[in-house]
């Protein structure tokens, strides 16, 4: 079973990053609202993850470790409207076989907490008690230390830190009611309080955020937008001309709260920038598009950014044409 935990750790672990996503998912899974990371040498050597979420009981945290152990599913049917982010009980297992992963949990504020140990191959899960707040905590150290070819394939650590800063943008963009920090060598490079559910899109926390991950001038160089029909909303920002980029970083597009890359939705944004204003540049943008969960699928693939619309000529053209009136009436 660690031969195959391996092997699927492959398709779940690349980098720092993926393994930084399904912590953090884990984490808002779990209910946290906030979630604090620590990485040191962008997170090969040490990757942390904090959240005051639900906690793992006594009973439950060898489990939280092993193969297709997953508590979030019960039966067939949750598939089909599985509202959580992961369900295939697979990431702590591949982490942990690549990996030395300490697992620290408590499941209320009074209790005792508990801690597990794995390291690579010898899997040895020994629980033993450990003082911890409400909540989880997930250290990651020396990653592939037991797969040498892997370990090659990793970049300089630059290369790896804004692989790392990339999937925390998205995560944070992801979930303003969450709490996040992100420290690496004992520095912050981001901290971004939690945005109270009464608090629309112009509070302050909201665009202390946005300008932290997209830059402090995001928010007067772009046009906000939310447009509505029946069934579907799409909502968020999108960057002026001016505010454009030479590649197509800084694109973010949420379907009911996942981070999304897809074709479609790719099309019809820019068809739709293409017809007001674009020649060449990239345009930034922050669009959540919300929809009857059961007319989209967003679990196609493992690492869960494609989705499949019942009807995709529909949400194309509402995209399109949001963003057309918004775009043209705006500039032109
Ligand atoms: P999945 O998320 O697909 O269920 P994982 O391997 O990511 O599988 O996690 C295994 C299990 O460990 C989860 O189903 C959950 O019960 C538990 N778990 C992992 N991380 C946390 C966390 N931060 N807080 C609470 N429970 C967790
Ligand atoms: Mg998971």
């Amino acid at each position: 079973p660690r031969l195959a935990n391996q092997i699927a750790a492959g398709e779940v672990v690349e980098r720092p990053a993926s393994v930084l996503k399904e912590l953090v998912e884990n984490s808002l899974d779990a209910g946290a609202t906030q979630i604090d990371i620590e990485l040191d040498q962008a997170g090969i050597k040490r990757l942390q993850v904090r959240d005051n979420g639900r906690g793992i009981s006594e009973a439950d945290l060898p489990l939280a470790l092993a193969r297709h152990a997953t508590s979030k599913i019960t039966t067939l049917d949750d598939l089909e409207g599985v509202a959580s982010l992961g369900f295939r009980g697979e990431a702590l297992a591949s982490i942990s076989s690549v990996s030395r992963l300490e697992l620290t949990s408590a499941t209320a504020s009074k209790a005792q907490g508990w801690r597990v140990v794995a390291e690579g191959r010898e899997m040895q899960a020994r629980v033993s008690p450990a003082p911890h707040p409400q909540g989880t905590t997930l250290v990651v150290r020396d990653l592939f230390f037991n797969t040498p070819a892997r370990r090659k394939f990793l970049r300089t650590e630059r290369t790896e830190l804004n692989h790392l800063e990339e999937t925390f943008r998205r995560l944070a963009l992801s979930r303003h009611d969450v709490g996040f920090t992100l420290q690496h060598q004992d520095k912050y490079l981001y901290r971004l309080p939690a945005l109270a559910a009464s608090e629309g899109l112009d509070a302050p926390p909201l665009a202390a955020r946005l300008g932290q991950l997209l830059g402090r001038e995001f928010l007067s160089q772009s046009l906000q937008l939310d447009q509505q029909a029946s069934g579907i909303r799409l909502w968020g920002w999108v960057g002026l001309p001016v505010y454009a980029r030479a590649q197509a970083d800084r694109q973010y597009f949420f379907v009911n709260g996942r981070a999304v890359r897809d074709k479609l939705v790719a099309h019809a944004v820019r068809q739709a920038y293409k017809d007001v204003l674009y020649s060449g540049r990239h345009p930034v943008f922050v669009l959540y598009l919300e929809l009857d969960p059961r007319v989209v699928d967003v679990n196609v693939h493992p690492t869960k950014h494609e989705v499949r619309f019942r009807d995709g000529r529909w949400v194309h053209d509402f995209i399109f044409s949001s963003l057309h009136k918004r775009l043209s009436g705006a500039l032109i």
